[in-house]
């Protein structure tokens, strides 16, 4: 080992020290950035002629302290890998599909654990469920805030979870179809180009509601996965998080050949 290297270690072992200090003590916090996952979780609804359906969230009880289990309670569970909080992995996507790092069971882990910028479009977004955020917007964003560098997370607050109870609301749906905010294509390909590692929403996907109809659909889905980057839907208590500084763990389980997971996302932020 190299003087340099010894120091590096030194440097990590005490930022680990103060990080658990700081834990213990307060002045970091854990917010929980994940809905409730059971039976009445807001699920994607697809036009019929598309595709199917993930289907509805079952909770079936196998025993609770009784006959089929007379010290014991659990359950088993009927959910898609796309429900409620959830990451999606590149092999979600076609353009993604031959990434052999791209399913659940294979990303590296380090991704899991990352700084995250929150960029806060909830004015936005309350007044055009329509709203795509742009690479101009988050260009001004950067020159208030700071720059967005490579394997950050970048997530867009609309503070949708507010509707996270109310499934029609959450989809809000009309005979013109989906209406959430979301992500230009061009914006996208901005934030692919500073090295994201993903982007998240606080919607169903990480796509606006009508991307189906976009010049290139979905742009979100089919650019991440294309450069093999990841993405998280339904995420919660954004209003939480400063715009920079915390760091998110957002880990899918170890599903194998999995291409998505929901997810306890959580963000470690400092206290007020
Ligand atoms: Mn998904």
């Amino acid at each position: 080992m190299t003087a340099s290297d010894t120091l590096a270690k030194a440097t990590a072992t005490d930022t680990l020290a103060n990080l658990a200090g700081s834990l213990l003590d307060g002045s970091v916090k854990v917010v929980d950035c994940a809905a409730p996952l059971g039976p009445d979780t807001p699920l994607l609804k697809l036009p019929p002629e598309l595709a199917v359906d993930t289907p509805k969230i079952e909770v079936h009880e196998i025993s609770r302290y009784d006959n089929n289990g007379p010290f014991w309670a659990w359950n088993w569970l009927k959910l898609g890998e796309h429900s409620g909080t959830h990451f999606d992995a590149p092999q979600h996507w076609v353009t993604g599909k031959d990434y052999p790092d791209g399913t659940t069971d294979t990303i590296n882990p380090q991704a899991f654990v990352a700084p995250v910028n929150v960029i806060d479009c909830s004015k936005e977004s309350a007044g055009d469920n329509d709203f795509l955020l742009t690479t101009e917007r988050v260009k001004a964003w950067e020159a208030e805030h700071g720059e967005i560098r490579e394997g950050e997370w970048v997530l867009m607050r609309t503070d949708w979870d507010q509707f996270n109870t109310d499934e029609d609301k959450f989809l809000n749906t009309t005979e013109t179809g989906p209406h959430t905010p979301g992500v230009t294509a061009e914006c996208i390909e901005y934030l692919i180009g500073k090295g994201i590692i993903g982007w998240g929403t606080q919607c169903i996907g990480t796509d606006a509601g009508m991307a189906a109809t976009f010049e290139i659909p979905f742009p979100a889905h089919n650019l991440l996965h294309k450069h093999n980057r990841y993405g998280l839907a339904s995420l919660t208590n954004l209003d939480l998080l400063p715009a920079k500084g915390a760091i998110l763990i957002a880990n899918p389980l170890k599903i194998v050949k999995g291409t998505g997971s929901p997810v306890r996302a959580l963000a470690l932020v400092p206290a007020a």
